[in-house]
């Protein structure tokens, strides 16, 4: 097969580009399109042969994109106007601007690209963008799939429940892999439709319906847990982390005055667990949903630790806390969690607090990977 020409849009750190290289489908990216310089930065990092445009997408015209003539769109637009925790402005969002241009320009291009595939939040299934997008490429001749997919269903310990659409330009039938659960049992269908998967980046208020046991957890939170944890068809968490020695414990430990003031609301795993939450921009400095935290110290257990804290002193109850050795996962961690190969790195001098913010904005490589096998299948 002839190298497929792919434009990657909102290109980040390369999410997309890293899954086009674990889908083994010959590709070569004509151009990616990002204005956030540091993720440009690590992009070109790791793509330095990888025509990078650092343009706000809406500035680019038609006649741009018709010289790069490509056969697929990959992007991840925007996606704080359709987060649930955000404002939901939608298309009035001015973030949605540049994604309306891209849906403008489509059926105005000479030569339709065979393929399209879009990831973004949950919530986009219900969104007026959501609707636009549907339309203008029902018109265009595609033919889409939706789906609704979180990195558990391929077997990978983290929530990071995503909105998935792929299109196919109608005279290419998109494979129904995913519509039979008997050939891939590992893809939940579709669907925008199903029942949201408890666990991700949800507010706070529908984590915790049912009785509170300790540590504000419910016995509904504490059952989903054990059942996510007996799910050997997901892998544990210590097959993602690095070797101890590698780690900064002294930069990765959550400090005392994080431990008193959110313990209770802490996602602590073992490295034996088989889950962790939705890694988000602000892990490392803010705490509430942010992602989940390690413990390293097997011998206490986190029930002995919390029960009855309340009654301590803050000294004590520190000291109890500390037992547990809590420490953030290292973004490498987080990329492994996030199924980047070992191939990609940071430059050196990027901080970590950055590092992890473009991870957060970022998406998970394997799950895309099986998408557009599907897709190009
Ligand atoms: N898939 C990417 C991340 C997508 S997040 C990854 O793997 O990292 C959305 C990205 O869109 C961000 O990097 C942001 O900088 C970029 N972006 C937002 N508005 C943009 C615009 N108007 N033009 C170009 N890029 C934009």
């Amino acid at each position: 097969m002839q190298n497929l020409r792919v434009l990657e849009l909102f290109s980040g750190i390369g999410g997309m580009h890293y899954a086009l290289k674990e889908s083994g489908i010959p590709i070569q990216v004509v151009a990616a399109i990002d204005i956030n310089t540091t993720a440009n930065e690590i992009y070109r990092h790791n793509f330095p042969d990888t025509p990078l445009w650092n343009k706000t997408i809406e500035g680019i015209t038609l006649s741009d994109f018709n010289k790069l003539s490509f056969d697929m769109i990959l992007m991840s637009p925007p996606c704080q106007p359709f987060t649930r925790i955000g404002l939901q402005r939608d298309i009035a969002d001015p973030r949605t601007k540049s994604f309306l241009h891209i849906l403008d320009l489509l059926p105005r291009l000479s030569r339709l690209p065979r393929f399209i595939l879009l990831e973004n939040v949950k919530g986009f299934e219900n969104s007026s963008a959501r609707e636009h997008l549907v339309k203008t490429l029902m018109e265009c001749g595609y033919t889409i799939q939706e789906f609704m997919v979180s990195p558990t269903s391929v077997g990978i310990p983290n929530s990071r429940l995503r909105y998935y659409l792929i299109a196919k330009i109608a005279t290419e039938k998109i494979s129904d892999a995913f519509s039979h659960p008997a050939e891939s049992d590992s893809f939940e269908e579709p669907s925008v439709l199903s029942p949201q998967e408890p666990g991700t980046c949800l507010p706070e208020e529908e984590m915790h319906a049912g009785e509170v046991l300790y540590k504000l957890e419910t016995t509904m939170d504490a059952q989903r847990k054990i059942n996510q944890n007996n799910d050997l068809s997901v892998r544990q968490i210590q097959d993602f982390l690095e070797p101890q020695m590698e780690v900064n414990m002294e930069h990765s430990l959550l400090p005392p005055k994080t431990l008193l003031r959110y313990a209770l609301i802490l996602d602590i795993v073992r490295p034996t667990c088989r889950r962790s939450v939705c890694f988000t921009k602000g892990y490392g400095r803010y705490v509430e949903g942010t992602g989940s935290v390690l413990q390293c110290c097997m011998e206490t257990e986190v029930d002995s630790v919390f029960r009855g804290l309340d009654q301590y002193s803050e000294e004590e109850k520190l000291q109890r806390l500390l037992k547990l050795k809590l420490r953030y996962f290292t973004p490498r961690e987080v990329a492994n969690l996030m199924g980047f190969p070992k191939s990609f790195s940071f430059p050196e001098h990027i901080p970590t607090k950055h590092q992890y913010k473009v991870l957060g904005n970022s998406l998970n490589v394997v799950v895309v990977a099986k998408l557009i096998q599907q897709l190009v299948s």
